[in-house]
């Protein structure tokens, strides 16, 4: 049997070793951090993302830990609705869209972990800083968490260690230096009242000045009888760390917030009761023409590092997991194994990074700002017809890898909410 290592235990080095277990496998994480805490705040887990994750046999318990998405709604600043559409099995599609704590989905995969291949499946504190392919093996160098040097050698390496990957690093000396966008965002979470009957989604603000996306991502949190609410508002800044822990407040946005009256939520005062708030800067990562150096692969972020926009990021790494254990499984060799796994994947998931560098379906927003003058409207499809705004969404849904179900036989998928023309 192959003697696989992971480096790095977020969800993409987790869910690998989930997968590669399923094939028969017995591979073993190591992970820089001493002991794994429940970080980050909401992730959108697209429908392709659950059907991984029901195909894992955690669909029941990632339905116990996350929010079922039924509807999407767009904005602009004044709070007027622009677009509507349903999402996941509302959608028609086969699999629910579900809203989760990142640190939650990451803590049910590690337990996961522990229980189907064992407590010493995971190695904590163990910091990869290098790697030496050999004809038949590749040797990692760790530095423990103890001040220790150790070498581990393995017929194969699964680098799934982050944005800030070493192995990528090692592998890419001369890869362009991330450069920042401009924009940063300001994620966070509050504890509060459900909205909208507590399953969705909105997109809110005029572009140009600030983007917010507001979601619920647990129920009765912790027994408070609250729904923990996350939240993203996009502006532009200068430049910080790319550092998913770096804290920051609220007081540089809420003013981009004055004139929107929602009705049934008031955004401003969601920011200000914020429990916890993050800067995340939007970092440029160019797209890279190979994840495969001899015996070692890139997976999940380390390979295709895209905007945090969408939940894209989590679910990719979690297909990228599924491939790399089929190609092993299937194939004798297991350098062609991950050069099969790398020409099914990379060109692909590149052009989902690239357009995420872009507006994605967001542009509809922009589109309306551009065509109002940021001023309010007074009838919406005057300003952006349905059908228009449907065919844009049908195009994103596509390229990411889940077509709208009925899309193609021609039936309308967006719509306008009850009560949205009296805003
Ligand atoms: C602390 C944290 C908070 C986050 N919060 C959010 C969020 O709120 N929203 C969102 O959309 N995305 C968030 N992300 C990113 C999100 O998890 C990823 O985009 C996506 O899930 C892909 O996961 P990944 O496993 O490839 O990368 P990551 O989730 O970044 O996991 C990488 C893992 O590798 C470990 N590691 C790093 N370097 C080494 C090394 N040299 N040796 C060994 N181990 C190493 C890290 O400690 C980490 O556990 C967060 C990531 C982190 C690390």
């Amino acid at each position: 049997m192959l003697d696989i290592a992971i480096v790095g235990a977020g969800p993409c080095g987790l869910a690998t070793a989930l997968r590669l277990h399923q094939r028969g496998f017995r591979p073993r994480i190591y992970e820089s951090v001493a002991e794994l805490q429940p970080l980050g705040v909401g992730i959108d887990v697209k429908v392709y993302g659950t059907r991984e994750l029901d195909e894992l046999g955690l669909l029941e318990e990632f339905r116990a830990i996350s929010v079922d998405a039924e509807e999407s709604i767009f904005y602009n600043n004044h709070g007027q609705e622009i677009y509507a559409e349903r999402c996941g099995v509302h959608m028609g599609y086969l699999y629910e869209q579900r809203f989760v704590h990142r640190g939650y989905l990451q803590m049910l995969l590690h337990r996961t972990v522990l229980d189907r291949l064992g407590p010493d499946a995971l190695v904590p504190g163990a910091r990869c800083v290098g790697y030496t392919n050999g004809d038949d093996a590749v040797t990692l160098d760790l530095r423990h968490a103890d001040g220790r040097t150790s070498q581990v050698v393995a017929d194969v390496v699964v680098a799934a260690d982050g944005i800030k990957s070493a192995v990528r690093r090692q592998m890419h000396p001369d890869s362009s230096r991330p450069t920042y966008s401009g924009i940063t965002m300001w994620r966070g979470t509050t504890l509060m009242e459900p909205f909208r009957g507590g399953h969705t989604i909105l997109h809110i603000g005029a572009p140009s000045v600030s983007s917010m996306i507001v979601y619920p991502i647990a129920d009765d949190f912790e027994g408070s009888g609250l729904t923990l609410v996350n939240w993203v508002v996009e502006a532009t800044r200068g430049e910080s760390v790319e550092d998913w822990n770096q804290t920051g407040t609220v007081d540089e946005v809420l003013g981009y917030y004055d004139d929107c009256d929602l009705g049934f939520l008031d955004v401003r005062q969601m920011l200000r009761d914020a429990r916890e708030v993050y800067l995340f800067p939007l970092i440029r990562h160019e797209p890279l023409d190979r994840w495969v150096d001899g015996r070692v692969v890139l997976a999940g972020d380390a390979a295709h590092a895209m905007y945090p926009r969408g939940g894209n990021g989590a679910c990719q790494s979690i297909v990228d997991g599924r491939v790399i254990a089929e190609k092993l499984a299937t194939t004798d060799d297991p350098v062609a194994a991950l050069h099969a796994y790398q020409d099914e994947r990379l060109e692909a998931v590149n052009r989902i990074v690239l357009a995420h560098r872009g507006e994605g379906y967001e542009v509809i927003r922009r589109m309306v700002e551009e065509r109002t003058g940021g001023r309010r409207f007074d009838d919406i499809e005057q300003v952006l017809p349905l059908a228009e705004a449907d065919a844009i969404f049908s195009r994103y849904h596509a390229l990411v890898g889940q077509p709208r179900p009925g899309y193609a036989a021609g039936e309308a998928t967006g719509f306008r909410t009850a009560g949205a023309e009296s805003r």
